[in-house]
């Protein structure tokens, strides 16, 4: 293997400096007294930085090392263990959850933060934003005797953090989990009895403890995911006094995995002694047998959907800028417009630029895509307007599923269009390719497979608050649209939205249609995926344009020979490319949704054993 780190943080800065309202989330009290826009370039370029010459030496050792599970103990890289404390003790990791932490950055900065490190190691990242994730969970939902337990180690990376749902049996349907909790004495601790597999960061060598946000269900509890409850369950008790003991929490392995390799993902069995306590976190089951579990998980699981799209734009982005240095120097061939001229570099010919820029303009679309939703969080959790707060809200819901699926959707196919343009080298070892191709197929199965981001998505987020935030978005594409369809030089991109829009309402419709139809039903489950990734793909080419809108005007003001020219240039390029190549897809999916073949629905199991 041979890692490289080729990441470009021009279009984080664009996105931040000009595009975006940064100076409306630095303004809000929390940050006001920190940060300005001017800082933004300092931070980039010391993120940038960090990633290259501290977390990008250690990528080789996650592939070569690995995770090491023996006798009952998982030991992670050694050169992880001290990355992990640079990154916690400089204020990059989990601190910047504490709602009293000093400087903390906003979710704007502090996501493209994260992005430019998980390209430098994405094995690593997983430490980090799971102990980060159970941070936040204890700040949210936990009582203040637990907080005054886990949440400063937490918040310091002195512990780490996991998020326990799967289980053998409890995979996409988390409500099947045999997991059981019985009271004690104390109303706030359980007794814990259940396995759980999959756990990304479950086991680890490099920290004192790990506290696993843990559902299972009390004795008596209803049957599915209404009966399921959430516990702190720490792989050591905290004594009082400050000690650690045994808390019956025991790893039986780590999977060995085409990807990732050094992010341990353990199986862990809990009260094999019947000695395994937990905090309750919430109130107990009611009298009907009802829980709080998993209204409280969905917390950590936005959360962990947010990271995993943003994991995925920034290995794919990283495997491209890779691509595009090799391309500058293998020469093969001559161009079709000049076959008899000199032989040329690879990246000279269409079909390889056509590689690049389906690259460069899908992860420029899914960057606009997760950091638009992170100045959305930032306005819900800041804002001391509530109606502007419910708005910010009501946003971040409706593109979770789209941040979470459409760049780990289209991370596999990318990072093969990287792969395929080195030719045989791109399928060997001595270049990063072939790595970032088996890192990223797990992003678009964890946290809930895209599939069933989809159905959040058409079951959900379509109807939530009788529908009326998905419509008001749908709202804001077409006044957007009608304020801005003479954009000159971009008049036939404006179209395509237009008609892209329209599109996705004749499949809204449609969708419907089946939806009441027991006969059609099936569809939804058939189409569930493509309407997904055309949504991605309207809401994508709309905040395209709107970047365009931006791009243009500077355009306008610098010279060709500006050192900025080839960048704003290859905005506007890769916004046409995206609205004339990519977008036409909703239409193309319309026409096939509304076709309605039920092929599918009429297989029987039997057709597929041939
Ligand atoms: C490396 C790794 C790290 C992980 N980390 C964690 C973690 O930290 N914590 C944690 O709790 N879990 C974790 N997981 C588990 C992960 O979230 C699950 O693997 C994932 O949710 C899918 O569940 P499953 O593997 O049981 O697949 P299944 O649920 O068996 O799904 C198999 C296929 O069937 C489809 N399918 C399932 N149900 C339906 C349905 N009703 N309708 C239509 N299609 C359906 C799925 O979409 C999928 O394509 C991790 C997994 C891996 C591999």
């Amino acid at each position: 293997m041979s890692f490289k780190y080729a990441y470009n943080t021009r279009d984080i800065k664009f996105i931040l400096k000009e595009w975006l309202p940064t100076a409306e989330v630095l303004g809000y009290d929390k940050y006001k007294d920190y940060y300005g826009v001017e800082d933004v370039d300092m931070i980039v370029d010391q993120v940038r930085k960090i990633a290259a010459e501290v977390l990008a030496p250690t990528a080789e050792d996650g592939e070569n090392i690995g995770v090491i599970y023996k006798d009952g103990q998982t030991y992670i890289p050694p050169s992880f263990h001290k990355v992990y404390r640079f990154i916690q003790d400089n204020g990059w990791g989990t601190s910047n959850m504490g709602h009293e932490t000093e400087g903390a950055l906003p979710t704007l900065l502090f996501g493209v933060v994260c992005e430019i490190l998980a390209a430098a190691n994405p094995a690593f990242m997983p430490y980090v934003g799971t102990a980060s994730g159970a941070a936040r969970m204890c700040q949210e939902y936990c009582s203040d005797h637990v907080k005054g337990i886990f949440l400063d180690k937490l918040l310091a990376g002195e512990w780490g953090g996991t998020m326990c749902i799967t289980e053998p049996t409890a995979g996409s349907d988390a409500g099947d989990a045999l997991s059981k909790a019985f009271p004690t004495d104390d109303p706030e601790i359980y007794k814990i009895k259940g396995q759980k597999i999959f756990i990304t960061s479950g086991d680890r060598d490099d920290v004192d403890n790990i506290v696993h946000m843990y559902m299972a269900r009390i004795d008596g509890a209803k049957a599915g995911t209404k009966g399921l409850s959430m516990f702190v369950v720490p792989k050591k008790w905290a004594n009082e006094d400050g000690s650690l003991s045994d808390n019956d929490v025991q790893c039986i392995g780590v999977e060995h995995k085409m990807g990732l390799k050094g992010s341990a993902t353990a199986a862990l069995v809990m009260g094999e002694n019947n000695n395994c306590r937990g905090w309750l976190v919430g109130p107990p089951t009611d009298e009907k047998g009802n829980a709080m579990g998993m209204a409280f998980m969905f917390n950590m699981m936005n959360g962990a959907r947010l990271d995993t799209g943003r994991m995925s734009l920034a290995v794919t982005a990283n495997a491209y800028w890779n691509a595009k240095d090799y391309g500058k120097e293998r020469v093969q061939g001559y161009l079709l417009t000049d076959p008899r001229g000199p032989r040329q570099t690879i990246n000279k010919h269409e079909d390889v630029k056509l590689m690049y820029m389906l690259n460069k303009a899908t992860t420029e679309a899914s960057r606009a895509l997760l950091t638009k939703c992170y100045y959305y969080q930032d306005v819900a959790h800041c804002d001391p307007d509530p109606v502007r707060k419910q708005w910010a809200q009501d946003r971040i819901d409706m593109v979770t599923p789209l941040c979470k699926a459409y760049p780990s959707d289209e991370a596999w196919p990318l990072i093969a269009e990287s792969l395929q343009s080195y030719g045989g080298y791109g399928y060997c070892e001595d270049y990063p390719a072939a790595n970032a191709a088996r890192d990223c197929k797990i992003w678009s199965i964890w946290e809930g497979t895209n599939f069933i981001q989809s159905l959040d998505l058409m079951g959900r987020k379509w109807t939530q608050g009788k529908g009326k935030a998905f419509q008001d978005t749908l709202k804001e594409i077409e006044d957007f649209i009608a304020a801005n369809k003479g954009l000159e030089g971009m008049e036939r991109e404006m179209n395509h939205l237009a008609k892209a829009l329209s599109s996705y309402r004749e499949i809204q419709n449609t969708i419907w249609t089946y939806m009441k139809d027991p006969a059609k039903l099936g569809l939804m489950g058939v189409y569930g995926r493509r309407v997904l990734t055309a949504t991605a793909q309207m809401y994508c080419g709309y905040l395209l344009l709107e970047q365009a809108i931006v791009v243009k005007k500077r355009l306008g003001e610098i010279a060709k020979d500006d050192p900025d020219y080839n960048f704003y240039n290859g905005k506007i390029l890769s916004t046409r490319y995206y609205l004339n190549n990519v977008v036409p897809n909703v239409w193309h999916v319309e026409e096939i949704i509304k076709m309605g073949d039920t092929s599918i629905l009429e297989a029987s199991e039997e057709i597929f054993e041939y």
